[in-house]
């Protein structure tokens, strides 16, 4: 399995993070090269802005949690890194609860898989 965040939408929620049974995604700072350490396509890295219809979506929500904030603080913030996509057993549960719609996920047949948020 592939696993990749598509980094100008992600909100940093972490909600990926927190639900993911085997550990597939990290948090990163922003501003840390290990941002795009994934294998996102050049299009879908990490460049220093975000999409401005996600933002205009989440920024002002306030659900308990940071939206686009630099640094992950123990709940939310920074950016999700797709890290091990390989350990992906594919449960899709990241896929209902990516708050940017930003998740991709490829199986070993090439079927292709995108967070659609609940
Ligand atoms: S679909 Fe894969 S990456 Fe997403 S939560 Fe499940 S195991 Fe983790
Ligand atoms: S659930 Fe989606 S928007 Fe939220 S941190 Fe993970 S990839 Fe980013």
């Amino acid at each position: 399995m592939q696993v990749y965040v598509e980094k100008p939408k992600c909100t940093g929620c972490a909600h990926c993070f927190d639900v993911c049974p085997v550990a597939v995604f990290e948090m990163k700072d922003r501003a840390s090269p290990e941002a795009n350490a994934d294998v996102a396509p050049e299009s879908e890295q990490w460049k220093g802005s975000s999409e401005p219809a996600v933002v205009s979506k989440w920024s002002s929500v306030q659900d308990g949690h940071k939206h686009f904030a630099e640094k992950y603080e123990g709940s939310s913030g920074g950016i999700s890194v797709g890290i091990n996509g390989p350990a992906c057993i594919l449960c899709q549960a990241c896929l209902v609860e990516c708050e940017g719609e930003c998740i991709v996920i490829t199986d070993d047949s090439n079927n292709v898989y995108k967070s659609i948020y609940k």
